[in-house]
């Protein structure tokens, strides 16, 4: 059992004037595994005059310090990648491939930070004028569970890199994920209150940090229905606003794709994250002339998608974070049932032989018409929707039927073609025959998937107001 009593506000490890405990799980056994004092309102309103105080010097330091900062806080959170990746299985469930990932990744951000604040010029001409690129001043920063270090070290490397201070609120889920890392950052010896780290509930610590006036920039992830209230909250004091959202990325394959290198990529996208991921590809457009040859490789193919206990090498797809989250992967499986949809793998329930541990069944649906709730709405789960096209017109004009806009997916044998079909994508980032990443190109979504963009010299730009300075 770990119990875990502190905050981190100005440079230290305190506690929370909060008094509520919030049980942790190990999402494989279902067993609590630890419990959590989370802030209150009153703990936030702390930390954000914390970050305050120390936004005058910190907003004046220049470039190589702060590249020297986030240098320092690299190679500390590398330092303690061995028990953030515990941290992931144990308390997300994570699979130790993807676990691996996620706790390099935490690093890798506040390194891809360095490099790009080394490169950025914040000052720059327009016309007659001087332009300078300015901090915005205290970010409130709001992160989801499922993936926790990534996305508080992401958020912080951008925020510190712009010269803002901040408030980071994590997911009260992933407090012993967010324990590691505050460890590690604090390791990395910034000045006090630069950044801050407060474990507490949306509806207490976010709502705070959402209408606080002293917060200028709010950078949130997490789901549509937050971010919109988000919105709403930091309209009243006119806050920035950087919010990634939901999403329901198509995959196209086109119709002269090569079924042997598109299924495997297509099931890697769609369960990635174990499913719960808002850039998963969860409708896989097929031409319908070839949808039966689709069917029969991807039925054989996720056979091989093993579901079941993480630290198994084998394991593809781990639990769902939560109790909540399995029974609502559980509750679309039965209503793409109910539409109609066809199963042809998977299903409801945990996987055979698995008794325990919120386990799901990696599960397709064909016959998925665009207009079902499972096509429609975000189910953050490994289910996955076949939907047949006629022609790559139609594929296009599906794939864009939806109020998200985050990711896309196109294969097809033929590179020019593919392309051109990306181009008529409305999303942020679409992904021609790869899945690769690239951390210095803009990430975020069209439409309800958000607003703004992370990473790169975007994220950047996100914590920063342009100032004009003209002179006689
Ligand atoms: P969530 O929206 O429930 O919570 C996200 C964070 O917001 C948590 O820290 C939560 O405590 C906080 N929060 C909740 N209510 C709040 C309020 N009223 N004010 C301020 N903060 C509040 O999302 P989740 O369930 O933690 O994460 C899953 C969602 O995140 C999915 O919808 C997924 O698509 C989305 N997501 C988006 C991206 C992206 O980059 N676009 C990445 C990962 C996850």
């Amino acid at each position: 059992m770990q119990n875990i009593e502190h905050i981190y506000i100005d440079g230290a490890f305190v506690v929370p004037h909060g008094n509520e405990y919030f049980d942790l799980f190990n999402p494989s056994t279902e067993q609590v595994i630890g419990r959590v004092r989370l802030a209150d309102a009153e703990d936030a309103r702390d930390a954000i005059a914390a970050a305050k105080r120390a936004f005058p010097a910190f907003s004046r330091t220049d470039k190589a310090e702060r590249v020297a900062m986030l240098r320092r806080m690299h190679a500390a959170v590398v330092a303690k990648e061995d028990a953030l990746f515990e941290a992931i299985v144990e308390e997300y469930g994570a699979p130790v491939s993807r676990g691996r990932w996620m706790a390099r990744h935490a690093s890798d951000v506040l390194k891809q930070a360095a490099d790009t604040l080394e490169a950025y010029s914040f000052v720059s001409r327009a016309g007659t004028a001087e332009v300078v690129m300015q901090p915005l001043g205290v970010a409130g920063l709001i992160t989801p569970w499922n993936s926790d270090a990534g996305f508080i070290c992401g958020k912080l490397a951008a925020a510190l890199a712009a010269g803002c201070t901040a408030v980071v609120k994590p997911s009260e889920m992933s407090a012993m994920q967010t324990r590691v890392v505050t460890e590690a950052l604090h390791e990395a010896g910034l000045p006090k209150g630069v950044f801050n780290i407060v474990t507490g509930r949306g509806e207490t610590v976010g709502a705070e940090i959402s209408t606080h006036p002293d917060v200028a920039k709010l950078s949130f992830t997490g789901s549509t229905a937050v971010g919109k209230s988000i919105l709403r909250a930091g309209a009243q004091t006119l806050k920035r606003v950087t919010l990634e959202l939901g999403g329901k990325s198509p995959f196209i394959v086109l119709d002269d794709a090569d079924f042997d290198e598109v299924v495997p990529l297509a099931l890697q996208a769609g369960f990635m994250n174990s499913g719960q991921a808002c850039i998963a590809g969860t409708r896989i457009l097929v031409p319908q002339a070839r949808l039966a040859e689709f069917e029969q490789k991807i039925v054989a193919a996720v056979a091989e998608f093993q579901s079941g206990d993480p630290r198994d090498p084998r394991t593809s797809v781990g639990p769902m974070v939560s109790q909540k989250q399995w029974e609502r992967v559980q509750r679309y499986i039965r209503i793409g049932i109910d539409e109609g949809a066809r199963l042809i793998a998977g299903g409801e329930g945990r996987p055979q032989g698995v008794e325990s541990g919120w386990f799901v069944r990696p599960t397709l649906f064909s016959d998925v018409r665009n207009d079902m709730t499972i096509a429609r709405e975000e189910i953050f789960g490994p289910v996955l929707s076949i939907i047949a096209y006629h022609d790559a017109e139609d594929a296009i004009a599906i794939a864009n039927d939806t109020p998200y806009g985050l990711q896309a997916y196109v294969c097809s044998r033929d590179a020019a073609h593919a392309r051109a079909v990306a181009a008529r994508i409305d999303a942020g980032r679409v992904l021609v025959n790869t899945l690769a990443h690239e951390p210095a190109a803009p990430f975020g979504g069209f439409k309800q998937s958000g607003i703004g963009r992370e990473y790169g010299k975007y994220g950047l730009e996100a914590f920063l107001e342009p100032k004009a300075v003209l002179t006689a």
